[in-house]
């Protein structure tokens, strides 16, 4: 498994908050180790920051698939 730091500029290799497209809800964005942009829209993340399942980088050609759990995850609440 792999920690990712919160980063607002989503360096690669971190993930931001964001909302899910409707209601309150708090999801977050990553960016993978090659720096592709990803969201977490469909994944469920626990307390601790695990993510699940495991993520796949949606980037044609990008072979990241790895186990991630977010540093500094707050939960879904706003
Ligand atoms: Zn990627």
């Amino acid at each position: 498994m792999i920690e990712m730091r919160q980063d607002r500029s989503l360096k690669p290799g971190t993930w931001k908050r964001t909302k899910k497209f409707e209601g309150t809800e708090v999801s977050a964005m990553v960016s993978c180790s090659n720096g592709h942009v990803a969201c977490l829209w469909d994944h469920e993340i626990d307390s601790e920051g695990v993510v699940m399942p495991s993520l796949v980088c949606p980037e044609d050609g990008c072979d990241f698939h790895e186990r991630v759990k977010l540093v500094n995850w707050r939960g879904t609440k706003e």
